[in-house]
């Protein structure tokens, strides 16, 4: 059975001249409380009827209607279920109704006795979509607002209490013959004796009621008070965090990000001592990196920590939560690792010299990964305990601090990535100036010398001659270009089998010096020697082909910019380890210290590459460095300066044992030497 008719409504039908008021929930919960006392305390037999608008609001004041049903016999208490409330006769009547019943919406207490009748009607007011906007959701509980009648007016508690009645008969008529009965006893103004002698009415002495209600509002608003205090609390610890999540997003420099994180978290939470160390699982110390300190607390700005062994880092790192310690003094942690020699004297160092009593380790993860730690110390005599909220606040923070960084790396690859794809722009359009240049140098001459050819047939031989040998030289000097190009490219793109084999370093500088002065064999070049002794130079480990490569690119260099009076020689020395140092020195025209480095940059010519007198292509030693590069070795240059010779060395790695049959798979350079102009790389 459900009724949709709001006893609210009803009742002001019939008394029509009294208008409804607000009433917040808090308020009514006291009025009623108050009522309740009214009736205990009170020597009235009272009807009592209560309606409440779900059965888990009865359940909170079931206690006090046992003790009013002791008064009276007259006590109704309506409610929609909702586990285990019914219909029932026992200290007191119960009532159910269904929740789709206008009652669910509204909340009555009507109390009718000798010397008091007081009625609270009211109903729930709905909560508008512009309300439910405004609070971002649901109101809280003691902020739900109702409308309608609270009065000790006998006439008007009279006409509820006739309402209910009725109501009750509807929802269980067996109780007929005793609601008749209630409408006799308290209904009939007429037989409503009021005992002069014994008058307690609110109406005639406030004071109990008034003193109950008041008590009932000093606690509703002292809850309201906690309330708002710990909202406050949240609010501020919000406000923190937001700042210090703005703050650390709005940089995009890591040192930044923790020093504000640092300065701000130190300064919001009221610690005596805030600092971040950026580490990785692995590491056994880190280095204090930003620090804030409260005003007289010592600084550890500096400072190595020691992570190794350390049961507070340990213990972040595998539960992935903050640590905290409330009492250094105290903590069983510290106390095992006390005798240790590392850890525990780092701690002993720290609680002693920098008055750590309270202790907060919380990693700085992102995706499983740490980033670094953050730690708070309380440095007062008096320990501190940490709250739940302040470490929850402290993790939201390192969150925050933890997407900062990532975002800040993501930015310096990105950064780095840029300068890469500037630097390939820049070799880019070197390259094309280069090769515009390059090529079209020699294929102008190429030309003019063969339409000269072409348009005098009479030309004498010994000019002709010269207009071939020139068209043919410039020819060789392209195809050097294009070969170039094509092996950077290869090296570069990982294109290339090796082909490791064990060999002597002497046969290879043997067959690398022949090579340069066969190609050589019109100039007049400087002396080459070979300072090597043969005697106990290790067999290396290489692809002899690329080996050859890099010495004939050093030599040719060395011939290239030395006088033909000056001198170039080679020396190979044992470099302690698995390698070899190959030098190659030349008297010649000296690098500045400045270029030693850039003189194996893809493109770099001393002279303008527009302007070269000394041809080459500026790709022979990024060539070397790549090929070195491979086989794991280093190249690098030293010259005393302009006009004072340079040196090249590089290294390759020597066969780790040697036996015989590895000697018996030794290929001899000049065998190599075969293969290589049988089948595979063009070799300028
Ligand atoms: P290039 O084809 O121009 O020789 P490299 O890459 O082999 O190209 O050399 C780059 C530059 O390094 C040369 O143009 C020259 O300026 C400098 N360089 C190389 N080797 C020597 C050397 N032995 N003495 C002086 N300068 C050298």
């Amino acid at each position: 059975m459900s009724i949709s008719n709001s006893v609210v409504r009803q009742l002001l039908e019939t008394c029509t001249s009294w208008r409804p008021q607000m009433y917040f929930k808090a308020s009514l919960t006291a009025l009623s409380h108050a009522m309740e006392d009214l009736v205990l305390n009170d020597s009235d037999t009272p009807l009592v009827i209560a309606s409440f608008q779900r059965e888990r609001f009865y359940r909170q004041e079931s206690h006090r209607y046992k003790r009013i049903a002791d008064k009276s016999d007259q006590v109704y208490v309506l409610a929609a279920p909702e586990t285990e409330f019914g219909d029932r006769s026992e200290d007191y009547e119960t009532i159910a109704f269904e929740p789709t019943d206008a009652l669910a919406q509204e909340w009555h207490l009507v109390i009718i006795g000798q010397h008091y009748a007081s009625c609270l009607v009211c109903r729930e007011k709905s909560f508008s979509a512009n309300d439910k906007e405004r609070n971002y959701g649901a109101p809280i509980d003691a902020n739900r607002r109702f409308e309608g009648i609270w009065t000790f007016n006998r006439t008007v508690t009279i006409e509820a209490a006739k309402i209910m009645l009725d109501r009750i008969g509807i929802y269980r008529p067996e109780l007929a013959a005793k609601i008749a009965l209630a409408n006799q006893v308290y209904l009939s103004p007429k037989k409503v004796r009021q005992k002069k002698s014994n008058i307690n009415s609110p109406l005639t002495n406030p004071d109990p009621f008034v003193q109950r209600l008041v008590t009932y509002l000093q606690a509703s608003q002292y809850k309201l008070l906690k309330a708002n205090k710990s909202l406050a609390a949240k609010q501020q610890k919000e406000i923190l965090l937001n700042s210090v999540s703005d703050a650390v997003r709005r940089s995009l420099h890591t040192k930044q990000i923790l020093q504000v994180a640092v300065q701000k978290l130190g300064e919001g939470i009221g610690v005596c001592r805030c600092i971040v160390y950026r580490c990785r699982e692995e590491d056994a110390t880190a280095t204090v990196d930003r620090e804030f300190t409260s005003p007289r607390i010592k600084s550890v700005r500096g400072q190595k920590w020691q992570l190794a062994n350390n049961p507070l880092f340990e213990e972040a790192i595998a539960t992935k939560e903050t640590i905290s310690v409330d009492n250094t003094l105290e903590d069983e942690r510290l106390h095992k690792i006390a005798a240790d020699k590392g850890t525990g004297e780092f701690f002993q160092n720290l609680i002693q010299n920098y008055s750590i009593f309270s202790w907060l380790l919380v990693p700085i993860f992102y995706q499983d990964k740490l980033l670094g730690v953050m730690e708070l110390h309380h440095c007062e005599t008096e320990p501190i305990a940490w709250k739940a909220d302040d470490i929850a606040l402290v993790d939201a923070i390192a969150t925050q601090i933890g997407v900062a960084l990532i975002q800040a790396e993501a930015y310096a690859d990105l950064e780095d990535l840029n300068e890469q794809l500037e630097a390939l722009d820049r070799t880019r359009s070197n390259l094309v100036a280069i090769v515009g240049h390059e090529l079209r140098t020699p294929l102008s001459t190429i030309q003019v010398c063969l339409e000269s050819l072409a348009s005098e047939p009479d030309m004498p031989p010994e000019l002709s001659q010269i207009m071939l040998d020139t068209a043919l030289s410039d020819a060789e000097r392209m195809r050097n270009l294009v070969q170039d190009f094509l092996t950077l490219s290869r090296l570069e793109g990982g294109g290339i089998e090796w082909n490791l084999e064990t060999l002597s370093i002497n046969e290879c500088i043997d067959l690398a010096v022949s090579n340069v002065k066969a190609r050589n064999h019109e100039l007049e070049l400087p002396q080459i020697k070979n300072l090597t002794t043969p005697k106990d130079l290790p067999l290396i480990q290489i692809d002899g082909e690329w080996l050859v490569e890099v010495l004939v690119k050093l030599l040719d260099n060395a011939c290239k910019f030395t006088q033909a009076d000056g001198k170039i020689a080679i020396a190979v020395k044992t470099n302690g380890g698995n390698t070899l140092e190959i030098m190659i020195s030349d008297t010649g025209r000296g690098i500045e210290t400045s270029s030693l480095e850039t003189v194996f940059d893809r493109f770099y010519q001393e002279e303008e590459s527009l302007r070269r007198s000394a041809g080459g292509t500026g790709l022979g030693l990024a060539i070397c460095r790549q090929i070195v590069k491979n086989w794991g070795g280093k190249i690098w240059a030293e010259s005393p300066g302009k006009d004072k010779g340079s040196k090249f060395y590089f290294t390759i790695p020597i066969k780790a044992t040697r036996n015989n049959s590895e000697k018996s798979t030794q290929k001899t350079a000049k065998s190599k030497a075969s293969s290589q102009k049988s089948n595979k790389k063009p070799k300028k």
